[in-house]
């Protein structure tokens, strides 16, 4: 008899985590993500400010399951599923919209970034959700400090040297620290015409405290330490407007080259795919067997789905889709096997960091509420545990030895190619013309 063919989309937290559950069942499983990568979504901020290089948090997919036989790795975007059908359609560069039929599915697809209907304020504000976000806005923010010290004009300094950072929830904290130290040590003394340090970061939120979900002691904490390193928090009022100039927040400009967006998730359109219920950002709403009402075969995990616990709806963080990704590839394979299912789902927090900085962390597990360098080293230890292979381990222990001992950085390369060749273009045009 013919194994039964279970379909993972998005090689994320959850996909990888429900494949990895799989290892050895006996299905033929195809996991399909539209990169060729597994990111470690959480130190994105720190390829945008340098500390890291692209190739230390992502990793080929296939290599990651290299070792698992019964499993084969497709790159290509899913853009349908038919449920009646059991069928998903993938695009990829050479095929449009091929079905792929399936016994089981599971959709892992994530989120993006949400402008919250202001989808003009991306053209100046990038966010950060892949390599290449974050590759872009490490180019901008280097970008800034070469126009500012090839300019003349001291009055023009201010504004390429402001950098505004839209939403303090953990990743626009996590970057406005990792921004504020960078201008403070690793750029100190390579600069001639201008002072990295004079560089100003803004970290903006409509909401009255930094780290919205930590307790209200500790985000004071995290805020304290913002401030002691420079950083200017502006609460309690929403951007405006965002242009080529900079923002407008609770009707001030702020004049800015360099403006983040680290404010709200959207999730994949895997609700619309489904035509099933949603909430109102579009998460899937699932079963407490991770499973979409009257199809048992088809589970939605991790950002791109809601599910209540307790009367509350758990949180898009990394921990809720791994523990979502093994439990569905568990339930698959006691299915497929005849053996006995586990019991419905239910989510174990082991706690949520910030880092704030070089040395300092926020902690909250339970009751136990830290924050400092003890923290930190917690912080540090459980990111690096979560990498993906021990290579990655321990390449970026040791540039955060590194980087920790001598504030040197990994990876402070503009690599932009297409604005090279557009700048030399313009500059040969302007010769010749
Ligand atoms: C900047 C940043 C910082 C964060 N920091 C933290 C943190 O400190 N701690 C924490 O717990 N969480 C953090 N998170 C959240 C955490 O990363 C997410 O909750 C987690 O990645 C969700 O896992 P997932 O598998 O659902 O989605 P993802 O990890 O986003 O994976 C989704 C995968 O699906 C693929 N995909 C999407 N659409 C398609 C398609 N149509 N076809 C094919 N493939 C597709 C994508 O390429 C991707 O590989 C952070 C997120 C961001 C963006």
């Amino acid at each position: 008899m013919a194994q039964p063919r279970i379909i993972i989309v998005g090689g994320g937290f959850a996909g990888l985590a429900a494949s990895k559950a799989l290892k050895n069942a006996p299905a033929e499983i195809i996991l399909i993500d539209r990169t060729n990568h597994h990111l470690f979504q959480p130190l994105l901020y720190q390829v945008a400010t340098s500390v890291l290089g692209a190739n230390q948090i992502g990793f080929p997919i296939r290599a990651i399951l290299a070792k698992q036989k019964n499993t084969t790795v497709l790159q290509g975007e899913v853009t349908g599923v038919d449920k009646n059908k059991k069928c998903i359609f993938v695009s990829d560069a050479d095929r449009l919209e091929i079905p792929v039929p399936y016994d089981y599915l599971i959709l892992a697809t994530g989120a993006t970034h949400s402008y919250f209907g202001r989808n003009e304020f991306a053209k100046f504000a990038p966010g950060m959700k892949s390599l290449a976000d974050a590759e872009e806005t490490r180019n901008k923010v280097l970008q800034a400090f070469e126009l500012a010290e090839a300019e003349e004009d001291p009055s023009r300094h201010r504004d390429l040297l402001t950098f505004v950072l839209v939403g303090a929830g953990p990743t626009g904290v996590e970057m406005a620290g990792a921004l504020a130290v960078l201008v403070k040590t690793t750029l100190k003394s390579n600069f001639r015409r201008i002072d990295p340090a004079s560089a100003r970061v803004v970290l903006v939120d409509m909401g009255p405290r930094v780290l919205g979900p930590f307790s209200e002691h500790l985000s004071q904490a995290a805020k304290q330490r913002l401030e002691d390193l420079g950083v200017e928090v502006r609460l309690g009022h929403a951007v405006d407007q965002i242009d080529a100039d900079g923002v407008v927040v609770g009707g001030e400009r702020i004049a800015s080259k360099t403006v983040i967006w680290t404010a709200g998730v959207a999730p994949s359109p895997a609700g619309k795919w489904l035509k099933v219920e949603t909430d109102r950002a579009g998460r899937v709403r699932i079963q407490n067997d991770l499973t979409v009402p009257g199809h048992p075969e088809i589970f939605v995990i991790g950002d791109t789905a809601v599910f209540e616990q307790d009367g509350k709806p758990l949180a898009g963080v990394a921990q809720v889709a791994m523990q979502q990704g093994r439990y569905a590839g568990q339930l698959i394979r006691s299915r497929i096997t005849g053996r006995k299912q586990p019991a419905p789902f239910r989510y174990f927090d082991k706690g949520t960091m910030a880092v704030v900085g070089k040395g300092f962390a926020v902690l909250q597990s339970g009751k136990v509420q830290m924050s400092g360098l003890v923290a930190w080293i917690i912080w540090a230890f459980v990111h690096l545990q979560f990498l993906a292979t021990s290579g990655l381990r321990l390449s970026v222990f040791l540039q955060w030895t590194w980087t920790y001992l001598t504030g040197q950085r990994g990876s402070r390369l503009i690599v932009n190619h297409h604005t090279s060749e557009s700048l030399s273009t313009a500059v040969g045009g302007a010769a010749r013309g």
